[in-house]
């Protein structure tokens, strides 16, 4: 069958895998194994030497972890990916395969607190130069720019304040002043509302730990791209670097959660989009950052380069921290967590609940409000999300 020819949620349950070479098991089976036996010496020397295809090790790649490898390729429309153990650790093996001493990696203001860990502290100590711009400003972008950038990341929407970047606009800005590869953190929206690749991007990264999966269960990462960068990925940085590779059983978890991904966004979005207009009206709320609401600052880019506006929500009480804090020890059934796209609702403050994380400075230098509340839209009952809501915004009230 051709895959490009099918639909989102047909991919999604079928791609890279084949019952017929597995006994008929419609469930894809996980191979708990480390490693794999060869027929003989010469064919140990064309695996190991990668002129024949197959398995060697189960740190360079497993066929259970193939098959989850090979549908998120598929549905991101790309040639490949390379899944690894945390989201962290996609990002991590890609700067270590792509990164030198010298290197110049430009980033946006925002982004998800282990990224900025990584690429402000932990990049520069290795001779990696980070350079920062505001990615909603093209202009911007294009002065930071310099005949030694060799990676531009950046998040879209981004974690944890709901800026939307113009993937298409950056990547022609990029690709106009430089060869830097364009990497693009889509695990706010899942390839199910936007595919950045169809934008222009060169890899798209994922935490599959948050929508993909789904259910709150896994810890996982994946580095989707052209054959030439995942396999660059995949040697040099996940099985001689980092090591991060991905247990086949998680990648069963995430298989199965990846089957209900289309339903479980609709019900997201349809969720978000009653909860984001509901706290629009809210005296107690300053501004609510929703792709859906016609008040969003990129509406119209936002239909354009989104499906569908996504489960996250951020918004701004009035109050500053304190009254971010009472909101948020409020809560009854949003639960105060640091993950998302869980079937349960999810709340962070980070003001308060992340204070050693975005300190005063930080939450100025990422654009966070102090009084910045983010909600992972669950799939529960929206009138008892909104009661739940209500509830702890009429205790500041
Ligand atoms: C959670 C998250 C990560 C890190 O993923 P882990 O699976 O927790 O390591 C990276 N980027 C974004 C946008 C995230 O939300």
């Amino acid at each position: 069958m051709d895959q490009e020819k099918l639909g989102f949620s047909t991919n999604a349950i079928h791609a890279g895998y084949d019952p017929n070479k597995h006994e008929g098991a419609l469930s894809t089976p996980i191979f708990c194994t480390s490693a794999y036996a060869f027929d003989s010496a010469e064919q140990a020397a064309a695996r190991i030497g990668g002129e024949e295809e197959g398995m060697v090790y189960s740190r360079g790649g497993n066929p259970t972890v193939r098959v989850l490898e090979q549908r998120l390729a598929i549905l991101e429309g790309a040639q490949a990916a390379v899944a690894v153990g945390s989201g962290m650790g996609a990002i991590s093996t890609l700067a270590w395969t792509l990164l030198r001493p010298g290197d110049k990696l430009l980033v946006d203001v925002t982004l998800y607190s282990g990224t900025q860990t990584l690429v402000n502290s932990i990049l520069p100590e290795f001779g990696i130069v980070t350079n920062v711009a505001d990615f909603t400003r093209p202009d911007e972008v294009g002065a930071s720019i310099s005949r030694n950038t060799k990676l531009v990341l950046f998040e879209s929407l981004t974690n944890p304040n709901m800026r939307m970047v113009d993937i298409k606009t950056i990547s022609e800005t990029v690709r106009e002043r430089s060869e830097a590869l364009i990497a693009v953190d889509n695990t706010y929206c899942t390839p199910y509302l936007q595919r950045p690749l169809d934008f222009g991007a060169d890899i798209v990264l994922h935490s599959l730990t948050k929508y993909i999966n789904g259910h709150g269960d896994v810890i996982a990462g994946v580095v989707i791209g052209s054959a030439e960068i995942v396999k660059r990925v995949r040697t040099a940085g996940m099985k001689n670097s980092t090591g991060a590779c991905l247990s086949p059983a998680d990648a069963y978890l995430i298989l199965r959660g990846l089957k209900t991904l289309t339903i479980r966004m609709d019900r997201h979005c349809h969720n978000a989009q009653i909860i984001a207009e509901f706290l629009e009206r809210s005296s107690c709320v300053k501004k609510v950052h929703y792709p859906g609401l016609q008040s969003y600052s990129q509406y119209d880019l936002a239909r354009r380069q989104m499906k569908q506006p996504g489960g996250m929500i951020a918004f701004e009480l009035k109050g500053g921290i304190e009254a971010g804090r009472k909101f948020i020890n409020s809560l009854r059934l949003f639960a105060r967590s640091l993950s998302l796209g869980d079937a349960e609702s999810l709340a962070l403050h980070p003001a308060s609940m992340m204070k050693t994380v975005y300190t005063e400075e930080d939450r100025r230098d990422s654009l966070i409000d102090d009084g910045l509340v983010r909600l992972s839209v669950g799939l529960e009952n929206v009138e008892d999300l909104l009661a739940d809501l209500e509830h702890a915004l009429s205790v500041l009230a």
